[in-house]
């Protein structure tokens, strides 16, 4: 089996092939760096990405505060994030870059805000 995909590590976007027998990467060919190639590996065994979202925010100025995982997160436990993130409220202020959860679908990730959220109305007033 081969596996086609464009690296994402820099705007060249090289296509890339991971060819797999025996469910063991045999050969990666298309990489111009060794970046290439270990984004490759990782996309090929073990795909993950960034997770954004927004979580619902009770009793401040922001009705929903962005949100993103510190680290990349299994593609597999995508759906899981979403299922979590509709359960979340945050309902205290948040300043931008704080934790929101500190071991988020106990993969060991930290869930983060993005932007910052106070009490009550505007915060710029
Ligand atoms: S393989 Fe290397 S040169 Fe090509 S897109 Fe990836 S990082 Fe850039």
């Amino acid at each position: 089996m081969t596996k086609k995909m464009v690296c994402i590590e820099c705007p060249k976007s090289c296509l890339i092939s991971v060819d797999i027998e025996n469910c063991k990467v045999a050969k990666v060919t298309g990489a111009k760096c060794p970046r290439g190639v270990k984004y490759a590996l990782a996309e090929a065994v073990t795909p993950a990405r960034l997770f954004t979202a927004t979580v619902i925010a009770e009793g401040l100025d922001l009705k929903l505060i962005p949100v993103r995982t510190d680290k990349p997160i299994p593609k597999k436990d995508i759906f899981r994030a979403v299922e979590e993130i509709r359960k979340l409220r945050i309902g205290k202020p948040v300043k931008a870059g704080e934790t929101i959860v500190e071991n988020f679908l106990g993969l060991g990730i930290k869930l983060l805000a993005t932007r910052e959220a106070v009490k009550g109305g505007c915060k710029n007033v």
